[in-house]
């Protein structure tokens, strides 16, 4: 009945099978069961009956180590959701092994970057299995998701918290913005001194934003005894950061490579949250709403940083601009950021319109 080649296949291939309990045990069932063939049965009867074997054959002979091991590769690499689908959907035998864990969990930030866009049960589904796996980018995408978009906090925050202890900066730094601000808590939960230190663990990895924020905590003596000279020293170091690793990115541009850079993970987390807002905006303008970024059931505002993406769980949580009152921000770094970028102008045109309008 079967040949002793295809024998001979399968035993190498349950030798071999140390990374793919489960499937090694589906395939046994499946062979135990009727006329399901499995994908070493099913390769072995193609050799005997076709023949000419050809480059196919030779896949089929792989043990699941080694398909396991290229799919973990492509989860690493990959530059889109899309490029690990793609892989998925090449071959039976990549689908089944591309949802083994070993695979998830190598997951990198741009392979759970998924666009507000394309928000479905199935990306969640994705984004819950990778960081099940392992996958700390995915726990602090999925975090940050949770926590500020799908409201729920403390899954949210459990996540953020099992990325950070993994070592993943922006995880970190994302929980010092949540003790600063006491966020998913009242005014009394700030914590600055907590948020001192995990942005002090985060810069130590050298992250640029936790530089940045303990840069101005220093400066204005928030959490820390002020050091107006050391304040200035890490800001002068975060700008130097964040300048190495744009030339670093623009560089891999240029040469067509993928990153995985957990800066990169903290930008896609940001950009879903920015495209989020602007969609709920967008459904709520018939109905009527604010012009500054507020939602129309409630008065929370997003951070005036455009890039930032971050909104208030609570009114008032974040600290505005205290010459015209109008932007708020999540934090620190966040306002010295759009100060540079935009809110310099703005703000000046708004005190002068102010003024004009007084009598
Ligand atoms: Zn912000
Ligand atoms: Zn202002």
């Amino acid at each position: 009945m079967r040949s002793p080649t295809a024998r001979r296949r399968r035993a190498h291939n349950q030798r071999t099978t140390t990374l793919a309990p489960s499937r090694a045990k589906g395939r046994g069932s499946e062979e135990t069961g009727h006329h399901a063939p499995a994908p070493a049965a099913a390769a072995a009867k193609r050799r005997t009956a076709g023949g000419g074997g050809g480059g196919a054959d030779v896949f089929d002979w792989l043990p699941d180590d080694v398909v396991l091991s290229v799919l973990a590769r492509v989860a690493a690499t990959a530059v889109s959701p899309a490029d690990v689908a793609a892989a998925a959907l090449t071959c039976r035998r990549f689908r089944e092994l591309a949802a083994h864990p070993a695979v998830l969990s190598s997951a990198s930030a741009a392979t759970v970057a998924v666009r507000a866009a394309a928000w479905s049960e199935t990306a969640h589904r994705f984004l819950r299995r990778c960081a099940a796996a392992g996958s700390l980018h995915a726990c602090y995408f999925l975090g940050m998701v949770k926590f500020y978009c799908l409201r729920s906090r403390a899954t949210g925050a459990a996540l953020l918290w099992h990325a950070a202890a993994g070592g993943h900066p922006p995880a970190m730094y994302a929980l010092a913005v949540l003790q600063f601000n006491g966020s998913g808590g009242g005014k009394e939960d700030k914590d600055p001194r907590a948020g001192v230190a995990l942005c002090v663990r985060a810069a130590w990895l050298g992250h640029p934003p936790a530089l940045r924020e303990l840069g101005h905590c220093l400066q204005d003596g928030y959490g820390v005894s002020r050091d107006a000279a050391a304040g200035r020293r890490l800001l002068l170091h975060a700008a130097t950061r964040e300048h190495l690793s744009w030339r670093k990115r623009h560089d891999q541009g240029i040469c067509g490579g993928g990153y995985d850079d957990s800066s990169a993970g903290e930008g896609a987390a940001s950009q879903f949250m920015v495209e989020w807002w602007e969609a709920q905006r967008s459904k709520a303008a018939p109905r009527g709403c604010h012009s500054g970024g507020e939602d129309d059931d409630d008065d929370l505002r997003l951070c005036s940083q455009s890039r930032c993406g971050r909104r208030e769980t609570r009114r008032h949580e974040f600290r505005r601009c205290s010459v015209c009152g109008s932007a708020n921000y999540c934090s620190r770094a966040c306002q010295a950021l759009d100060w540079k970028r935009a809110h310099r102008a703005h703000c000046a045109a708004a005190r002068w319109l102010a003024a004009a309008g007084a009598p």
